[in-house]
């Protein structure tokens, strides 16, 4: 889906002239894309009519508050509409549950046999461990042979305290008993995971109300696999009339998944994705939240991720990270600003996941292992440590604009090439290939920067899941 939206997105930044023909061309390949990953066909539909109008209104606000408006502006505005709708369809405008400290938070796992509910139950626990809660699990499955020893056994890998019994049959009673226990140890994370049997059998509804009614969850979380497509949306309906879950974990999106069908069931159920299963490691766990999501499926980066990698490291230097922080947030961004970044993430460790975060670095850091990123990234700063003061405090234009040599000159250089780059290529020991890709990079990050400068913004204060 990524892929096919980006191309989609490719596609206008090629396009000469922004008009109505190129923008109905970007919807088309937009809606195809959605719909081959399984996304509801009305939601698309709707979507559809959303963005042309989003569109055409951002594009007639843009024309009358500025005459004559460059196509490049245009096509920024447009792909902020498209951005803006994507993202409305996975932000269901209501904030999930979370935990807090100094209590007993109690989390309820529900959703269909298979879904992967005894494994994100685990992953969650982990997850809230780290975040320095002192957590445990609940074994409320009575259902299938074998479900205590399933939990107990990913239980103890992560060391994590747990209660099951393999002698009561009555999956209330133990809920009851083990969550009354761990409030009495005063826990701050409790997770119940129930059974899921075959299908959305009425019993099991009643099993889940009944189970609610004991523990009184303060979040109960539909587990939906991702697999199931379309049948997402009716799933994720029906759990919620009996069961009435205030969150969503998508689990299983690291397969050959069309994640479009859990896309569809938070529209259907107005509830938010919390977190991202993607795979079988007890680490596998992503959060999620619609604007990184969306970011990050378009290909532009994950910047919320990027600046919270920043902060962790920002410890060394609290100033300077402050400072290029609004520089990013006022869209202000030269590339000298670039290499510092550049040198930054070098010690930051896992190279090729935090430089798939970065804007126009994401598509090419793809399955590159950290040494090979490491590597990139040094050629990177090599490139504009060959650079002189005016190159570095330009927005990487400079590279652009009429300096071209017309034929051979007494150096050598091949006609049309652009003299600066050559100049840098040299210095650095790169070719021109390397030094263009990098000045291409800074300038989609430059590009963006005003762009997640607003979403880190929104997004610090929508940080559901901390
Ligand atoms: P439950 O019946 O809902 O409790 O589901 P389980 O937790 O037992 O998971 C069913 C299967 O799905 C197991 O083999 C899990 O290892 C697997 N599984 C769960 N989550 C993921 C995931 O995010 N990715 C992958 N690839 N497999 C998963
Ligand atoms: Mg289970």
């Amino acid at each position: 889906l990524g892929k096919r939206l980006n191309n989609a997105l490719g596609q206008l930044s090629k396009a000469s002239v922004v008009d109505d023909q190129v923008i109905e061309a970007l919807i088309k390949d937009l809606v195809s894309a959605l719909l081959e990953a399984d996304v509801n066909v009305k939601l698309v539909a709707s979507l559809r009519t959303k963005i042309r109008a989003r569109v055409k209104k951002s594009l007639e606000d843009a024309e009358t508050s500025s005459q004559g408006l460059r196509e490049s502006n245009k096509k920024q505005i447009v792909q902020k509409a498209v951005f803006d709708e994507l993202v409305a369809m996975v932000d269901p405008g209501t904030e999930p549950y979370k935990p807090v400290k100094g209590k007993s938070n109690v989390l309820m796992a529900v959703g269909i046999q298979g879904a992967g509910k005894t494994t994100t139950c685990t992953k969650l626990a982990v997850h809230y461990q780290r975040k320095g809660f002192r957590t445990c699990l609940v074994c409320a499955d009575t259902f299938r042979a074998g479900a205590f020893d399933q939990l107990k056994q990913n239980a103890t890998k992560a060391k994590i305290p747990f209660y099951g019994s393999y002698t009561e049959t009555d999956p209330v009673a133990i809920a009851s008993m083990g969550v009354e226990k761990f409030r009495k140890e005063r826990f701050d994370v409790i997770i119940v995971d129930t059974s899921g049997r075959h299908k959305q059998e009425s019993e099991l509804f009643e099993e889940m109300v009944n189970i609610g009614n004991a523990v009184k969850p303060d979040m109960t979380i539909m587990v939906l696999d991702a697999s199931i497509g379309q049948a997402a949306e009716g799933q994720s309906r029906a759990f919620k009339e009996s069961s009435n879950f205030g969150a969503i974990i998508v689990t299983k999106l690291d397969g050959h998944a069309k994640g479009g069908g859990a896309i569809s069931a938070v529209a259907a159920t107005k509830t938010p994705i919390i977190f991202l299963g993607t795979g079988e490691h007890l680490n596998d766990l992503e959060r999620f939240a619609p604007q990184p999501f969306i970011s990050k499926l378009l290909g532009m980066g994950d910047m919320q991720g990027l600046f919270e990698h920043m902060q962790d490291v920002a410890m060394a230097n609290p100033d300077k990270q402050k400072a290029m922080a609004k520089k990013l947030e006022e869209g202000k961004f030269a590339l000298r600003d670039w290499r510092e970044q550049l040198s930054t993430l070098m010690n930051m460790g896992s190279l090729s996941k935090i430089m798939s975060s970065i804007p126009g670095l994401s598509g090419a850091m793809e399955g590159v292992s950290d040494e090979d990123a490491g590597s990139k990234l040094k050629r990177m700063i090599f490139i504009m440590d060959s650079m002189d003061n005016a190159e570095l405090d330009s927005d990487g234009l400079i590279f652009a604009s009429g300096f071209k040599c017309m034929k051979m000159d007494s150096e050598g250089i091949p006609t049309g090439l652009n003299k600066r780059a050559f100049r840098v290529a040299r210095g650095s020991g790169t070719s021109v290939k390397e030094v263009e890709e990098m000045l291409t990079q800074a300038r989609a990050m430059s590009g963006f920067a005003k762009m997640a400068g607003g979403m880190a913004n929104a997004s610090k204060e929508k940080d559901w899941t901390k």
